[in-house]
Order: structure tokens, then C-alpha cells, then sequence
């Protein structure tokens, strides 16, 4: 199907907005599939290489620790580091961390692919800056530094002393007779943990596409979070110097690969790019920080930012934009022109000025495409035509040059995806492309059931497990307590406060944690869960609130794993984060704090007795 091809460059008026509706509409069409989250193959059986650890030497082995252990911190990326620090601030010194990888850092360990940096300002996004008293050295700090920082914060809040890495969750079950969770690993390890707080990560297991014949391919393929440098050559400021005789295909085109691509551009004897759906390219515009604004910094000066930042990206003005970037551009568009609405005749509703806005912005995206790449026909096929946030903004400054480069080709699918993968090749709109390499830049699963993404089944005190009870969709306390599952922490933007800058939420829930455990310690409680009339409050309050559709990828959206591959989903509406916003959750939670009833939580001492 063709797509109209008026409007494309002004949203002056109702005709234009109109046809740009249509336009999104029928891009969005094109891509709708019946197959949804189907459509991914899990990676486990012959494709399990396809995650294995590149990073650390193959042969690990230690003994089986078993012991009892007052806290269990599941995964050492951002928010079990947080957690940790959050703990150990508050007097709370038995905590054992359970990491599958060989390090610290999370995402940051396993996501080393040439280019790889922040996307939102270094400043804001890195935990703990003042409390180990540190300031990255860019706006949009590089991987090495932010894995450097992960490192730093481990030694700082002593969460080496104990931590199991390179050790996986294989179960966790409750027991009752001791109020404790019998946590095993696949290195043999019985943890008697009394608390454990689950911070697994949104985007922690790798998906790979399940194109026909993707099993055939006898060439070296990897996905980007495993990234073989053994092959490649180079190191994550790039330099792939290996590839300078090899045909490369990247397949998939989000923020991953408009980091990467750049890199491999720059070497390989070709490149393609098996595009679907292009993503939105803003400017990027790093810099270096500047010493003097870093020496001058006052005390508090990063909370405050933070704070800044989330108001700014959660429609909250604010005398000052401290971070002024892309994030924050959008929401500055908006307010000027709610601004002028309010002054003019124009009588333009607020969803209309939102519309508006959005659509500025995806002019002003369109418009770099014509800028930046020399043949108009590959510009053209780079335009995003989709609202700002149905996918994840991308922002770069040499992305979209790479496809000026000889020895790039662009392969547009028009919606359809890669169609077959044989033995040395890549077939794709109608052509096939002879490749040595394949590289899956096609991200993480979202949508799957939490255990699955987890790794380990987990079975509460009703002797069901995590999956069965959140079969007919979640229920929790603030996202992070469950009835049925006592002493259990989760970490996620389920059902709590989610924000652009994530790590400030998971700072939110690692003080709240911190909280309940240190004061469980302190008087002698041995076992607190969530009651469920507060998990049936707080679920009914999270769908009362609906969160906006347009933030989370709502139906007008083009595909992908926002709305859940575009297919509706029943339960979503019970998953989604509190609608009315991160600042507004932070307050609810800090307000709880202070009330110090720990209103929802039932709390039972060693006698039996409640609190
Ligand atoms: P994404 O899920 O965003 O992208 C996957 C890509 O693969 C999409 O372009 C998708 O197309 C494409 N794809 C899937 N199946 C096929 C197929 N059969 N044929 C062709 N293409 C296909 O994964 P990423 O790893 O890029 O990013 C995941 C998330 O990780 C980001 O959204 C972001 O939250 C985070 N991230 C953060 C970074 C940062 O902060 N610096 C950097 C990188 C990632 P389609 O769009 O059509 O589905």
C-alpha cells in the first residue's frame, strides 16, 4: 500500500495534522501482525549460545555456599547496587547479591557494543554521584565509565563482600515454618534469606527474531548485549578492524544499533541494515564536562537535577531547564504552545496542543533525515512516521551520515521485516544479500511472564508461583509487595512510578525498601506482606488512574514492545505505572514513609505478635 505523502513538512493547520494522522495510520497498519510477541524466539536450546558470557573465562567454579542471610538482592545492576546502598545506609550489613554476570553493572556489563552511551545526561542517570563524590567526565557519558561507576559504587557500599556473580537463580521458595525464602543457584548455593528484593531489569533477556531459517545460517552471528569482539576486533570506542574484509548485516534499528552502526560503518568491507521501522534520530550534541561547573557544584545539586529532569519530562514546568536536551525539548514545545493557545483564538483543546507539539517535534526529526544523508530517496526511507514516544526517542549526531558512507546500504522492508535467513544469506524486500556476519540488534523481551524474564521460579506462601497468581493479571502493593509472597521486594515500573530517567525510580524504591527492612530489624519482625485488600486497593487505584496511552505506546502507536507488538492487551491497564505520574508516586510513597503505620503491610514478630 502507498503511503500519502502530503504533509509532511508543516502542521500549521487541521488538513495537515489530519493527513499526518492518516499517514501514521497507515505506517502503523503495515506493521500490525497477528503473531505479536510470538514473533520473537526465545533464546534457550540451540540458540542458548547466543547469551552465553563473553566477558569472563570460561571454567568458573567455587564451593556452594549455604547459610542464612538477612537480604538476598537479585541482580547486581542499577537496582540492586541502589538497594544495596539504600541498605547499608540504613544499618542493614547481611546482604548477599545474586549477579549472572561476571561483574557488576547490569545492563552496563553485558551491553559493551561499540558506541554504547547514555541516553539520558550522564548527571542525572548515574546513581550515587555525590555519595562517592564523583562527575562523569561527558553530558552522555560512554559504557566503560558508566560499568567503571557500577564497579566504584559495589566497593563503596562494600556489595562485594558476599556477592555471588556469575551465579543464576534457579528457585526461590517461601517457607513458612521460618519465615525465610530457600533461594538455590545454579552453582549449588541454599540461601535462608529472611528478605529478598528482585531487581532483574526490564530489558534483561535477549530476543532474537524468529525469521524462517535463522537456524540455518552458517556464517558468525551474535546479538549486540553479547557483542564478540574476538571477531569484530576493537574495543567499545570502536576500531573494528577485523571486519575491514567482511559483509555485515545488522538487523533491527533501534537505539542499539544507531549507536553501533556508526562504528561498523566506519569499517566493514559492507554493511547492511535490515530496517523495519526506522526510529526517530535527535540531535545527541555530548560535550565534555566542564571542570569549573563541576568544582562549583553545591551540595544536593544532583537530587535536584534529577528532580528538574523528572518534572520537565513529566509536563511539570519549571523556572529552569537544567538538562535541556532532546528529553526536555519536547516538553518545552508543548508548554510555549499551551502558552500561546491560552492567547490567541485558536480555542485549541489540550490533547490537540499535545498533538501539535508532537508532531513539531517529528517534523523537526523528519527534517534531519533530508539534512544529513545526501540521497533523498535513502532520507526518505529513514523517516520515522510515528508520534514522538510510540518508540524510544534516539538521539546521535553520526547515525544517519553512516548511510552517506559507500560502503553502507540501507535495506528498507517497509514494515515487513527480514524475510528468510539461508545458509550464507539474508533475503529481504524481494533481494537476497550474500553475508559473513549477522548481528541481532533485536533487543530484549518485554511482555513475556515475569518468571520467564527472571530466569527462576518463585513459589509464595500459597504454595503457587509468581505466574499463576499474576495470571489474571498483576497485583501488588505500590508494584513492590504481594500478598502471598512475604518479605519479597520487586523492583520495577509495574504498577509504581515510572520515570524517563530510570535510575531515579529504582533510588525511589531502594530508599522505600530500605525503609521497611530496616525498621522490620529493628523491632523484631520476622514476616511482612501486603494485605490484599491493599493489593486490591492499589491495583484498582493503578486502573482508576490510567496511565496516558501516548506515553506508553498507545493503540494509535506504530508496533512495538511499548504496546506490547501492538496487539491489546487485556491485563495491561493493571500493569501500567501510577497515572498520575513519577512525582506524584514519589510523594505518595515518601508520605507513607512519614505516617509510619506502614498502612497495607501486615508485619509479625518472632512471638507472633503484630506490629
Ligand atoms: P529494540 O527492541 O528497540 O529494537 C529492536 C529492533 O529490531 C527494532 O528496530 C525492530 O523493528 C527490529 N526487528 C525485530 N524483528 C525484526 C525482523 N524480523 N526483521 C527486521 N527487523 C526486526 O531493541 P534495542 O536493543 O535497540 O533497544 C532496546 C531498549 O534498550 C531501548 O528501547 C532502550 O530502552 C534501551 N537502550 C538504551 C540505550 C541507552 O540508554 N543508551 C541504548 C540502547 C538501548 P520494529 O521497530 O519494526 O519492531
Amino acid at each position: 500500500m502507498n503511503a500519502p505523502t502530503q504533509a509532511t513538512d508543516t502542521v500549521a493547520d487541521t488538513t495537515s495534522i489530519e493527513a499526518l494522522r492518516e499517514r501514521y495510520r497507515v505506517e502503523r497498519d503495515k506493521r500490525l501482525r497477528g503473531d505479536g510477541n510470538d514473533q520473537y524466539i526465545e533464546v534457550d536450546g540451540e540458540f542458548s549460545h547466543y547469551i552465553d558470557d563473553p566477558y569472563v573465562k570460561p571454567g568458573f567454579s567455587r564451593d556452594p555456599v549455604k547459610r542464612q542471610v538477612d537480604v538476598v538482592l537479585i541482580g547486581g545492576g542499577f537496582g540492586g547496587l541502589q538497594a544495596g546502598a539504600r541498605l547499608r545506609e540504613a544499618g542493614v550489613e547481611d546482604i548477599v547479591i545474586v549477579e549472572k554476570g561476571g561483574d557488576f553493572g547490569g545492563t552496563w556489563y553485558w551491553n559493551r557494543y561499540p558506541g554504547a552511551q547514555c541516553d539520558v545526561e550522564s548527571y542525572v542517570y548515574l546513581p550515587l554521584l555525590e555519595e562517592l563524590n564523583y562527575v562523569p567526565t561527558q553530558k552522555y557519558a560512554q559504557a566503560p565509565e558508566i560499568l567503571a561507576h557500577s564497579r566504584a559504587i559495589a566497593k563503596h557500599y562494600r556489595l562485594y563482600d558476599d556477592a555471588l556473580l556469575q551465579t543464576e537463580v534457579t528457585k526461590m521458595q517461601w517457607d513458612e515454618s521460618t519465615c525465610r525464602w530457600q533461594v538455590t543457584t545454579d552453582r549449588g548455593d541454599v540461601l535462608a534469606a529472611r528478605f529478598i528484593a528482585m531487581a532483574n531489569g526490564p530489558l534483561n533477556r535477549p530476543k532474537l527474531p524468529g525469521i524462517p531459517g535463522i537456524e540455518s545460517f552458517r556464517g558468525h552471528s551474535f546479538h549486540t548485549s553479547r557483542w564478540d569482539y574476538d571477531y569484530t576486533g576493537g574495543d567499545a570506542d570502536g576500531g573494528l578492524d577485523k571486519l575491514r574484509d567482511k559483509r555485515v548485516a545488522i538487523i533491527g534499528t533501534g537505539a542499539t544499533a544507531v549507536q553501533c552502526v556508526p562504528h561498523l560503518a566506519a569499517t566493514a568491507q559492507q554493511l547492511f541494515v535490515f530496517q523495519r521501522t526506522p526510529s526517530g534520530i535527535d540531535v545527541r550534541d555530548n560535550c565534555a564536562t566542564d571542570p569549573q561547573w563541576a568544582a562549583g557544584l553545591e551540595p544536593g545539586w544532583q537530587r535536584a537535577r534529577m528532580e528538574n529532569f523528572n518534572a520537565l519530562v513529566s509536563g511539570v514546568p519549571q523556572a529552569e531547564d537544567m538538562v535541556n536536551d532532546g528529553w526536555t525539548d519536547i516538553v518545552g514545545k508543548t508548554l510555549r504552545m499551551l502558552h500561546e493557545g491560552a492567547n490567541d483564538a485558536s480555542g485549541r483543546s489540550l490533547a490537540e496542543t499535545l498533538e501539535l507539539a508532537n508532531a513539531e517535534k517529528m517534523n523537526e526529526i523528519r527534517a534531519r533525515c533530508n539534512q544529513l544523508i545526501a540521497d533523498p530517496e535513502t532520507a526518505d526511507k529513514l523517516k520515522p512516521w510515528y508520534a514522538m514516544f510510540c518508540k524510544r526517542p534516539c538521539f546521535h549526531d553520526e547515525y544517519l551520515q553512516s548511510f552517506n558512507n559507500a560502503n553502507v546500504t540501507l535495506i528498507d522492508t517497509d514494515g515487513e521485516g527480514v524475510t528468510r535467513i539461508n545458509e550464507h544469506s539474508i533475503v529481504a524486500a524481494g533481494q537476497e544479500y550474500e553475508v559473513d556476519c549477522i548481528i541481532y540488534a533485536t533487543g530484549f523481551e518485554v511482555g513475556t511472564s515475569y518468571e520467564r524474564r527472571a530466569g527462576y521460579e518463585m513459589i509464595g506462601s500459597a504454595g503457587r508461583s509468581l505466574t499463576d497468581k499474576w495470571s489474571e493479571g498483576i497485583n501488588s502493593l505500590h508494584g513492590m509487595a504481594v500478598n502471598e509472597f512475604p518479605n519479597c521486594f520487586i523492583m520495577s515500573q509495574m504498577q509504581g512510578g515510572f520515570t524517563v530517567n530510570y535510575p531515579h525510580m529504582l533510588d525511589e524504591l531502594a530508599v522505600h525498601i530500605a525503609h521497611i527492612v530496616s525498621h522490620a530489624q529493628q523491632h523484631g519482625i520476622e514476616r511482612v506482606e501486603a494485605t490484599t485488600e491493599a493489593e486490591q486497593g492499589w491495583t484498582q487505584t493503578i486502573v482508576d488512574k490510567g496511565m496516558n496511552g501516548a506515553v506508553l505506546g498507545g493503540e494509535t502507536c506504530t508496533p512495538g514492545y511499548y504496546n506490547n507488538e501492538g496487539q491489546p492487551n487485556p491485563l495491561a491497564a493493571q500493569a501500567a505505572p501510577y497515572g498520575e505520574g513519577p512525582i506524584a508516586f514519589f510523594e505518595l510513597l515518601r508520605q507513607w514513609r512519614e505516617a509510619g503505620d506502614f498502612s497495607g503491610l501486615k508485619l509479625e514478630s518472632t512471638d507472633a505478635g503484630q506490629h
